[in-house]
């Protein structure tokens, strides 16, 4: 196991970026939470592509640390766009990995937690 990450749905910031990219359903992650909009936890969790998309990017982020990854993201952004920048170029190949998933445990919160678990 490498860590661990939360998921907090309905999210303001997955909105703002919802409006931004013009896409009804949205994740993105800021340090190790991955926030939803106009989806669910469950729903998340069963996309493997999806998930492991989303794992990659919480691995960028402890790879470079918080205030690093956000700058050097913003700067690949700049010059390259959304798609083909090098840190979305890595978290579209990691959802074909099919250990990635397994190195990262979801915590729930209260809401999250399935009956009699
Ligand atoms: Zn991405």
């Amino acid at each position: 196991m490498t860590g661990t990450f939360h998921i907090k749905e309905n999210s303001f910031w997955a909105k703002l970026a919802a409006k931004r990219m013009k896409s009804y359903k949205m994740a993105m992650v800021l340090g190790k939470t991955v926030h939803l909009y106009n989806t669910d936890h469950r729903e998340f969790l069963t996309n493997k592509r999806w998930l492991r998309h989303e794992l990659a990017h919480i691995r960028q982020f402890r790879q470079y640390g918080w205030f690093r990854f956000l700058f050097l993201y913003l700067v690949e952004f700049i010059r390259k766009g959304y798609y083909m920048n090098r840190f979305e170029v890595e978290a579209r190949e990691a959802e074909q990995d099919p250990f990635l998933e397994d190195q990262y445990a979801f915590k729930p919160n209260d809401g999250q937690r399935e009956r009699g678990a």
